[in-house]
């Protein structure tokens, strides 16, 4: 298994896999029918000519057997009977009556004549070393080579007949291919032994032998080597009918292939398309909606997907907007007029914010009344426009079965990548957007990561809170109010500070809206209030008689253990109850009104005493002042900052002023940011006042250091100097910008 080169493997297959399967089974098909008929031509042909050699062999075989029968016969039949009757054989029988040929002349005969007569189909000839006639000698190389073999299988006076193997070549020549077979032809009997033995004594046979280079005299004993016979037989028109037959066999066994190879094709394309055809169609279901034929979620991701990554691996900088939509009141269309209404009045939503996003995006249904679109390199007042189109198209109405039914829709939007870097982050960032939209006032919100209380940076920020928490290392500044007819500072607003180990200074409520998110504001909220009340009483130990106002949450609100908190920090610091003021705002009693007046009068109860924080930033309901324990308004600064210049803020902060009258309520105003203002309050007898004009937030060691100096003021002193700066009044060391 190691041995296998997986890359390679893998480059193969990689490969492979971009050519079409049609392509690959053709050229694997087609590979296929040349190798079975490359290998089929291989294996007949070899065996054709192994047949071809065995037969030759054979017939050689029968050839030298009948060429020796026949001598033997001739020698037997006809030369031993002319012997017996006082004739004979004779070397010269031409000239001698009554004398035949000796049987090796009539052998030669033979040879000759049935060359003559066998149409070349073979030829034999006995030859010899010491044959005197030069065409029956030792005359060409296979002979040559040939004869040696045989007389290395020779022995001298053996008293049995030899085994002789035949010796054989097949050779090219200018015949074409033939076969050369020699087999030896011994000395068989004594009378031919004798024969050739006084042959070899005669003297012209001696000078015949000397001119010709071979040893005289040689005496044979019976069975030695005498001569051979040597067969030729052509097998060049065997051979071309063998190739004939090879062809033949050959193109039927091709025609079976590739009838047998276009009939597996038939079927495995068939099959193959029809797969195909079964793929895309539940590639197609995979991926799109079966109610509106939209792309689906997976698609969607898909899409996400491919441009995180492009993102990543081409760094192509490429940026775009991921859009959701919710539609609402869907659910009512789906409740009351039933599912098959709902369908169609969806199918012909998700038709208009196909048609209202046309050809900028890609537009995906993700479930129920959601739906998505990508928008690919769209500035953010291209997308805010094309959101306003999907806005303006889907709130039009729906006419369905005789209904005019309307829809209205939220959508959040969230930018790659500066919101997110990956599919399922920037999934998340558009939901959190939409929901964002979904619970405010307008159809269509950006996301916003700073209210986002689950974006990484916040997972950060609420590990760091809760140990600033725990290690009560949150700060608490403290800002003065001022009595406007006394002019005595009656108290401060403790106001809590954080410094982030990751993001430096983050403003209160940031941090604020953070922990009620993840849960951490009734820590924070006991935290500050013991921290201000046991400061608040130990300046009131040092002579200073002032109140400390805390700044509650809606969720404390709702927190049944606030009585409780509230008390134990009250006999834990020593601080009377009266000198505790509870800031809350309107928007954190409207929530639950019920549950926050009964919280309110507990509270109450104990002697503190509740301020309306920021009031007219929210309901300026009327009707709940009435309901609440409350005793103090605190009118937003949005109201006091330019009451000095604008008319519109004079008279509504003359109309809040009366109001509180009527309601017993003391009234603050906060931020009193100039002279103008202060002197506008100090004109319609306000009752209390405080700003960045009077004294900013500070420290607590900063403020216990100044008190002495500015623990009471002259409005008139202000007024006088001008200058538009309270004298003693400096500022908190605190960004501008975040502070405001
Ligand atoms: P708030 O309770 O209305 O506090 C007054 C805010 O107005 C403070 O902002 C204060 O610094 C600012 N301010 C005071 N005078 C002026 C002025 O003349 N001009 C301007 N432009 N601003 C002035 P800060 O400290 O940033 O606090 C913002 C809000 O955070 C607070 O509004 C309060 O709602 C919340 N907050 C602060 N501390 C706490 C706390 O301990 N608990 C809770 N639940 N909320 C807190
Ligand atoms: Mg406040
Ligand atoms: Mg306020």
């Amino acid at each position: 298994m190691t041995a296998i080169n997986l890359p390679l493997v893998r480059r193969l297959t990689g490969k492979l896999s971009g050519i079409p399967l049609r392509i690959q089974i053709t050229a694997m098909c087609c590979s296929f029918v040349v190798v079975v008929s490359l290998v089929t031509w291989i294996i007949v042909s070899r065996s054709q000519e192994q047949v071809i050699q065995f037969e030759a062999l054979k017939l050689a075989d029968i050839v030298v057997n009948q060429a020796a029968s026949a001598r033997s016969a001739y020698s037997s039949l006809a030369v031993s009977k002319l012997k017996a009757d006082g004739l004979g054989a004779s070397e010269f029988s031409a000239d001698q009556p009554g004398h035949i040929p000796l049987p090796a002349q009539f052998l030669k005969d033979l040879s000759f004549r049935s060359q003559q007569d066998n149409n070349g189909l073979f030829s034999f000839r006995p030859i010899s070393k010491w044959n005197l006639a030069p065409e029956h000698g030792i005359r060409n190389k296979f002979q040559e080579w040939a004869w040696e073999q045989l007389e290395s299988q020779n022995r001298r006076a053996p008293e049995t007949p030899l085994e002789w193997t035949p010796v054989w070549r097949i050779s090219e020549d200018e015949q074409g291919k033939v076969l050369r077979y020699l087999t030896a032809d011994p000395a068989a009997s004594p009378s031919c032994v004798n024969c050739h033995n006084a042959l070899e004594k005669r003297a012209d046979v001696i000078a015949k032998r000397i001119a010709s280079g071979v040893k005289p005299g040689n005496q044979w004993q019976l069975h030695e080597l005498l001569g051979a016979i040597e067969i030729t037989i052509p097998l060049d028109r065997v051979a071309a009918l063998a190739r004939e037959q090879t062809r033949d066999g050959l193109l039927i066994v091709l025609g079976i292939t590739i009838i047998g190879v276009c009939g597996v094709c038939f079927i495995v394309f068939y099959d193959v398309a029809r797969t195909h055809a079964a793929t895309e169609k539940l590639a197609f279901h995979a991926n799109h909606d079966s109610l509106t034929g939209l792309p689906n979620r997976f698609a969607l991701e898909s899409t996400l997907n491919e441009l995180v990554m492009e993102n990543e691996e081409q760094a192509r900088g490429e940026s775009a907007t991921l859009v959701f939509l919710d539609l609402d009141n869907f659910k009512q269309i789906n409740d009351t007029l039933g599912h098959e209404t709902g369908d169609k009045v969806l199918t012909m939503g998700a038709n208009r914010i196909a048609q209202a996003v046309a050809a900028d995006g890609f537009v995906a249904r993700l479930g129920g009344d959601e739906f998505a679109v990508v928008l690919p390199g769209k500035s953010v007042e291209q997308v805010n426009a094309i959101a306003g189109q999907i806005a303006d198209s889907i709130i039009q109405p729906y006419e369905v079965e005789g209904y005019k039914l309307s829809l209205g829709v939220s959508i959040g939007a969230a930018l790659f990548p500066e919101n997110a870097h990956s599919t399922s982050e920037l999934l998340r960032c558009a939901d959190v957007a939409m929901y964002t939209a979904k619970n405010g006032p307008l159809t269509f919100a950006w996301y916003d990561p700073a209210s986002d209380t689950n974006a990484v940076s916040n997972l950060v920020m609420k590990d760091e809170l809760r140990e600033a928490i725990e290690n009560d290392t949150l700060d608490v500044h403290y800002q003065p109010k001022y009595c406007l007819n006394t002019g005595r500072m009656t108290g401060v607003e403790a106001l809590a500070r954080w410094h982030s180990p990751s993001a430096g200074f983050v403003p209160p409520d940031v941090f604020i809206s953070l922990a009620e998110h993840v849960g951490l504001i009734n820590d924070l909220t006991s935290l500050i209030l013991n921290n201000a009340a046991s400061q608040c009483q130990r300046w009131r130990q040092m002579g200073f008689d002032l109140t400390v106002s805390v700044n509650l949450s809606a969720m404390n609100l709702h927190d049944g253990t606030l009585p409780t908190l509230i008390s134990n920090c009250l006999s834990t610091t020593g601080l009377p109850a009266s000198a505790l003021i509870l800031e809350v705002t309107e928007g954190t009693v409207m929530t639950d009104i019920e549950r926050a007046c009964e919280v309110l009068s507990q509270v109450r109860s104990l002697g503190v005493t509740f301020s309306v924080d920021d009031y007219g930033a929210g309901y300026s309901s009327l009707s709940y002042l009435n309901k609440l324990p409350v005793s103090e308004l605190k009118l937003d600064r949005a109201f006091i900052t330019h009451v000095g210049s604008s008319e519109k803020d004079a008279v509504i902060v003359r109309a809040t002023l009366e109001l509180a009258r009527n309601l017993g309520l003391t009234m603050v105003a906060e931020g009193v940011e100039d002279a103008a203002a202060l002197d506008f309050l100090c004109s319609i007898h306000c009752d209390q006042v405080q700003g960045y004009f009077l004294c900013r937030p500070l420290p607590a060691h900063e403020l216990e250091r100044r008190l002495p100096y500015i623990h009471r003021f002259s409005p008139v002193a202000l007024h006088d100097s001008g200058s538009g700066q309270a004298s003693d009044l400096s500022s908190e060391e605190i960004p501008r910008d975040k502070a405001a």
